[in-house]
Order: structure tokens, then sequence, then C-alpha cells
């Protein structure tokens, strides 16, 4: 089959890759019908990560081909979500909603889904079936469920977005960009996107941002107390992961409130004194997505909710590098590959 492969920073190519087998009888194999880039994937193609020929992606909507003998939920021909971390769905963390961190969790991007067809482990647990036939929007939607929308869902409910909150958003990208649309959903009352991209901007009001804010720092935490009578937001969603970002969200945040931070952290480092004076509530992490997914597929399903508009460029597998390089250059906030 072929698939990408990340030899070096900045040296993507797309090659040939061993075909996936059943290895465990847990295991599915699917047929990869769309996968993307993410931005994490810029981490290591920037050289801020160590990478030597590594297989990439970790978002995936297909069609399951095999399932090994001890698969009792899904079957042949199901057409399938899954997130970026398989998880049994059965242990104690995974039934607490924290799937991400299953004590038998493999991270899909050690597996390699830009590419033609995938192995899915623990595929009872991960897999969830799409009931229907999607269409060609509400699969982009799917695929978008399978990190970035199920991310920023994680990062609007981790910083408590509901009813009468307002909800400031650190991070344009695409999870900052659904974190708005999860927070909408959600019930907040006001949603500040904080970006410069005027692109971007106008998707973050379509999602249901009700304010921008283009200053970023001190600035940026000086407006969001301007706009909420110098209290600061109830809720920050936290999705760049840099020291700036991650400073820009906790001091944006109101004693008692609530940071989602879903940004992986890049050398970040946290003031404990500071910290004990925030006075806010911290939760992040790799996004549980499955325990979101089958709502996010209810709600996608009945076009409730088009979060696949996040993909602004589209380009077939064997053009991969191209779609790296122009996430790298911000010409695009989400590449779709189609296979
Ligand atoms: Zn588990």
């Amino acid at each position: 089959m072929r698939g990408v492969v990340m030899h070096a920073p900045g040296d993507v190519r797309v090659q040939d890759r061993p075909d996936p087998i059943i290895e465990q009888p847990t295991d599915a194999v699917i047929r990869v019908t769309a996968s993307c880039i993410c931005g994490s994937d810029l981490w290591p193609y920037r050289g801020a990560e160590p990478v030597h020929d590594a297989p990439m992606g970790h978002e995936y909507i297909g069609v399951v081909e095999q399932v090994g003998g001890d698969v009792k939920d899904i079957q042949v021909g199901d057409y399938v979500v899954g997130s970026f971390v398989a998880s049994d769905n059965t242990c104690e963390i995974c039934r607490a909603g924290f799937q991400s961190r299953c004590v038998h969790q493999v991270m899909m991007g050690a597996i390699g889904t830009q590419a033609e067809k995938a192995r899915i482990p623990l595929a009872d647990g991960t897999l969830v079936k799409v009931p229907g036939e999607p269409t060609e929007a509400q699969a982009r939607s799917l695929l978008a469920a399978s990190d970035v929308l199920g991310t920023g869902w994680f990062a609007a409910v981790a910083a408590e977005a509901g009813p009468g909150k307002t909800v400031a958003v650190v991070g344009d990208g695409a999870v900052g960009l659904l974190g708005i649309l999860a927070a909408k959903r959600l019930g907040a009352e006001r949603i500040i996107a904080m970006s410069r991209h005027a692109e971007r901007q106008t998707l973050a009001r379509t999602f249901g941002a009700t304010d921008v804010v283009e200053e970023r720092g001190e600035a940026g935490i000086a407006k969001i107390k301007e706009l909420t009578d110098g209290y600061g937001a109830h809720s920050t969603i936290e999705a760049v992961g840099t020291q700036e970002s991650m400073t820009q969200a906790i001091g944006a945040t109101r004693p008692g409130g609530h940071v989602g931070y879903v940004g992986v952290s890049h050398g970040v480092e946290l003031d404990g004194l500071d910290l004990f004076f925030a006075t806010v509530n911290l939760l992040g992490g790799p996004a549980p997505v499955r325990r979101f997914l089958p709502e996010l597929i209810d709600l996608i399903m009945r076009d409730q909710i088009d979060p696949g508009v996040v993909f602004d460029l589209e380009l077939p597998l064997e053009d991969a590098a191209e779609g790296y390089k122009a996430m790298d250059e911000r010409r695009a906030t989400k590449v779709l590959l189609t296979v």
C-alpha cells in the first residue's frame, strides 16, 4: 500500500509500505477513505520533535476490511470512525471517560493512518460505526470528529463552557476553531476568539464567536479582562501548546474559572507561585475523543453541525508533501488527504 513517511524534518514522502495485517485477535484492518494532516504533525516537520523515517497520520475514517477472531461489535463492511488513540473502552480509565489514557492505549500515530489501509488495535473499543452512508460533506465532518472536533469538544467540556459562560479561545487552528463550535453547542453566552488571521476570524464567527481579540500576551489578557468587566473569562480553551499560549490562557481566566488545555505542550513551564495565585482549574491532555464520538457522529449524520468546513485544502494522498508545506506556511488551516 501507499503511505506517508516523514524521513526527517521537512522531508515528507509517499511511498510503498507493507500492507497491515491482523496482528492481535482484537485488531481490525480498515481501508482508509480519508485521512488528514494534523497541526501536531507540524512539530516534527519543523524539527521541534525528533523524527526519523516515521509513518505519519492518526486521523482516519474508513471501511472495515478484516477483523480478528475476538472482534465482536465491528464487522467487515462497516463504515467507521476512530480516535487518534486506540483504547479498550472497558478499563476503569476508559469507563471514567478518559479513553486517551486507557491502560492498553495504542497511539495511532505510531501506526500511521495517512495511508491506504491501517491496522486498528482494540477495534471494538476504538471504532464507532457510522449509521448509514455519509454524504461527502458528512464524511469530511466525520474525519474532523476523529481528532480536531473531538479535541476541541473536550477542551470546551474541560473548560466547563456552558450557559451563561464567557469562553476565551487561545489558538485559531482547527482545534481552536472547533472548540468555538463546541462551546456554542454547549450553550456558552459569549465566545471570544483570539486570532489575528482574517479568514480564521471569519470562520470563528461562523462557528459562534461573538468577539475577536487580536492582541497577544499581556495585551491579550488585558483585552479579555476589559471585555469581561475586569474579571476574565469563566472558561478558556488553550489550543496551541506554547509557553505564550498557556500563560495567556491562564492569565485570561478569572479566579475559580476553568482552563481546558489541549495544545500538545512544547517547552511550557509554569511558575508554581503564579499558578498558586491564579486559582484556576486546569484540565487537559490528549483528548479522550472516543468519549464524544457517538454524540458527534449523531450530530453530524443529522446535519446539526458541519465541522468539516475547517478543511480548506483537499489533496490526493500522493501529494501529502504539498499538504504539509501548505500547513507549515499557514496557507491551509487543515488539509484533507483523499485515499
Ligand atoms: Zn481502557
